[in-house]
């Protein structure tokens, strides 16, 4: 009986991933009893490897001051590499593809200094429709930056009407009537608002057949999808440490460049002494000698203590296996969204596409008579999910705390909830 508290308990049994809920801290309602945690996909939760690692972080201050550069346990002199390797394996690159430093926003930045490289007959972006506001925001005083209009600049792809997905054809369009206008293609995977995965590979070869740049904001892609940016091959993508990947509020943030860029002396970018040549870092010479690799984009020796939360919980992933989390993570999506589609309740409309390369965790659940006071009911309920303006709840069960039972509570409590609503 699939449609049974049993059934969903039974998987939970079966689970192979089951022990990893255990490590994490699991946030509590008043009564004491756990909330079925739904907004991984905008502030994942602290696991206790993290809180110990922190913890370890602060004694080692404590312990060596200053000395703790090259005492500590994992000497902060060269952190950043401990998170290289784990990163790399959960985007699919090449340890020295990926460095995690700044925050998201800035590393676009700081890669579209590199990437975008406009000129009076190259000079336009193109953006998805409802990209993240921060996205926007970048995008638009990049352009100003170098001197050109948005208004003229900024191509924003629409999704087609029917469902409000962006399609390879839309983009193929484009491409074919401006594509030698555009400078960079920059695209977010998975979309925040419908869930939809858009086809790195795809997209990828696509804009450089034009001979665009092409990057990508994987803000929620990181720890969810199984990417494979090497293969891929976009010229970069940068991502948060704090949605999928738990590292923690504000987290320091993702970067990969493609090994083909690495040693490209003539690539623009902004410099500071930690993408300096490690080996004569500190002889502090006047002259900026690039270190080879993503590395080479860092600015400043980093924060410690986010870095440790996020190393702790890179490693939880590595262990946890991308594959297996990634399994785990569309037979949650496919129960809930069988569930509500067997339901059919007519103010139900499940916007995040069905087939499962083209969705990650996130199950988009549109109301299609508005009402906030239904994603109100369901944080009475202990749920926690997000409410996306203007009618759409976002629901996000993550393979690594979240459970099957939650899956069928969380059912069976909107269903209520919708059902008794006037
Ligand atoms: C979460 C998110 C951001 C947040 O930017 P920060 O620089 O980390 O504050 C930006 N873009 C997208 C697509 C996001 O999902």
């Amino acid at each position: 009986m699939k449609n049974s508290s049993d059934y969903f308990q039974q998987l939970d049994q079966e689970d192979v991933l089951h022990q990893y809920r255990d490590m994490f801290f699991i946030p509590k309602n008043k009564n004491n009893n756990d909330l079925i945690y739904y907004c991984g996909n905008s502030l994942g939760l602290l696991s206790k490897q993290a809180n110990a690692a922190v913890k370890q972080e602060l004694d080692d201050w404590a312990t060596y001051g200053v000395e703790g550069h090259l005492e500590a346990k994992y000497p902060w002199v060269k952190y950043h590499e401990f998170l290289c390797e784990p990163m790399a394996e959960i985007v699919g690159a090449k340890p020295k593809e990926v460095v995690m430093m700044n925050g998201l926003t800035t590393n676009l930045h700081l890669m579209m200094i590199s990437f975008y490289r406009p000129t009076k007959t190259r000079h336009k972006i193109l953006i998805e429709f409802s990209a993240f506001p921060s996205d926007r925001y970048a995008v638009e005083s990049q352009i100003k930056f170098h001197g050109y209009d948005p208004n003229e600049s900024l191509i924003i792809l629409k999704p087609s009407s029917k469902n409000g997905y962006i399609t390879i054809e839309q983009i193929q369009e484009i491409l074919k009537t401006e594509g030698e206008e555009i400078a960079l293609v920059l695209i977010g995977s998975v979309n925040y608002y419908t869930g939809q995965a858009y086809p790195i590979s795809q997209i990828t070869k696509l804009a450089k057949s034009y001979g665009a740049n092409v990057g990508f904001d994987l803000a929620h892609g990181a720890g969810n999808l199984d990417l494979k940016l090497h293969e891929d091959g976009p010229d970069f993508a940068v991502w948060c440490g704090y949605k999928y990947l738990n590292g923690g509020p504000g987290c320091i943030a993702g970067c990969f460049v493609h090994e083909r860029h690495h040693d490209d002396n003539n690539l623009p970018r902004l410099s500071g002494w930690w993408g300096h040549d490690k080996v004569s870092r500190f002889k502090m010479g006047s002259k900026f000698e690039m270190m080879i690799g993503a590395e080479g984009w860092q600015l400043s020796n980093p924060p410690i203590l986010a870095m440790a939360a996020l190393r702790e919980s890179l490693l939880l992933f590595q262990k946890a296996g991308i594959n297996n989390l990634r399994t785990k993570s569309i037979r949650m999506h496919n129960l809930l969204a069988n569930l509500l589609r067997e339901w059919a309740h007519p103010n139900i409309n499940i916007i995040t596409p069905e087939k499962d390369d083209e969705k990650g965790c996130q199950l988009s659940i549109q109301l299609k008579q508005p009402d906030k006071k239904i994603f109100n009911s369901l944080i009475e309920n202990n749920i926690i999910g997000d409410w996306r303006e203007p009618d759409v709840i976002r629901i996000a069960p993550v393979p690594l705390y979240n459970c099957y039972s939650e899956l069928f509570i969380f059912y069976n409590s909107l269903k209520r909830i919708i059902e008794n609503h006037g």
